[in-house]
């Protein structure tokens, strides 16, 4: 085991293992949260210096228990990592409010729960926080009336913590990813929503799960030392990009 110790959230599969994948490779340990039981199992096993901690960051006392144990078992926290997300991608009538409700429960109130629960102890290591955000909190598009605005909210989020915890040396910044080919990007894009997406990234292809991680680590890392309070996009200049790429692609063939 080494010294550093990192939490990681929606650490089963997707963004958050790859995270977890690094942090390991940087010789962090890592605690891995996840709701799901079987595939956070499977994912800590084949992992050396990880740990699987069953918990759906969206309750409350699953958050305050889950903490307390993760830090009973390592004794410190010098990274927490706000990644456990959702989906629901519907139009703004057809979004009733217990799917409204079931997006902010993760997004924005799992981000808050797992930082306020885990702030004593990062106080304690002048550690840092990073929270995962979206391109969908900066660029409103359809369908995302209860996801973009939960990231929105994360984005705002992060400068708040940042803004509060400066004084204690505890950063927080927050990593906007474009579209990544995970099972919960799978689950709310048809092909041609895919196809159009790409068709706007100016580097021509969708983030890996590896891209984010790395941006992640880094933010963790005392490279980082002096950036608190940012949303840092990686999104192969998504958000960057207005209507004219595709025609001044068009206008090279
Ligand atoms: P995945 O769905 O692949 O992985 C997310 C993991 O988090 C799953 O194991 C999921 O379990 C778990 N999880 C969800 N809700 C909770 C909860 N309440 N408590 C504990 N664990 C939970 O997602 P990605 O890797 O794609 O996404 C990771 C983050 O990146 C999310 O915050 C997402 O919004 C963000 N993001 C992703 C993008 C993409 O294109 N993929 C683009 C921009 C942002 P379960 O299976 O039970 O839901």
């Amino acid at each position: 085991m080494t010294n550093k110790i990192a939490i990681v959230t929606g650490a089963a599969r997707g963004i958050g293992l790859a995270t977890t994948k690094l942090f390991l490779n940087n010789n962090w340990s890592v605690a891995m949260i996840d709701r799901d039981e079987d595939e956070l199992a499977n994912a800590a096993a084949a992992l050396t210096g990880a740990l699987p901690f069953i918990c759906d960051v969206s309750i409350p006392e699953m958050v305050t228990t889950t903490m307390a144990t993760i830090l009973e078992k390592y004794g410190r926290i010098d990274a927490l990592v706000n990644n456990a997300g959702v989906a629901i991608f519907k139009p703004l009538e057809e979004m009733d409010v217990e799917c409204w409700r079931t997006v902010m429960a993760t997004n924005l109130d799992g981000v808050f729960l797992c930082s306020q629960a885990a702030i004593p102890a990062l106080k304690k290591t002048r550690g840092a926080i990073v929270n995962i955000g979206s391109i969908s909190a900066v660029r409103a598009s359809t369908l995302r009336v209860a996801y973009g605005t939960s990231k929105a909210a994360v984005v705002h989020l992060t400068k708040q913590l940042a803004v509060e915890l400066g004084d204690y040396g505890v950063r927080v910044n927050c990593v906007s990813p474009g579209p990544v080919k995970t099972k919960l990007a799978a689950a709310v894009h048809t092909p041609d929503i895919i196809k159009a997406y790409y068709d706007g990234i100016p580097l021509n292809r969708s983030a890996t799960e590896q891209d984010i991680a790395e941006t992640v680590v880094f933010l963790c890392s005392e490279k980082a030392a002096y950036i608190t309070g940012q949303m840092i996009a990686v999104d192969g200049g998504f958000d960057a990009s207005g209507i004219g790429l595709p025609a001044l692609r068009a206008s090279r063939q």
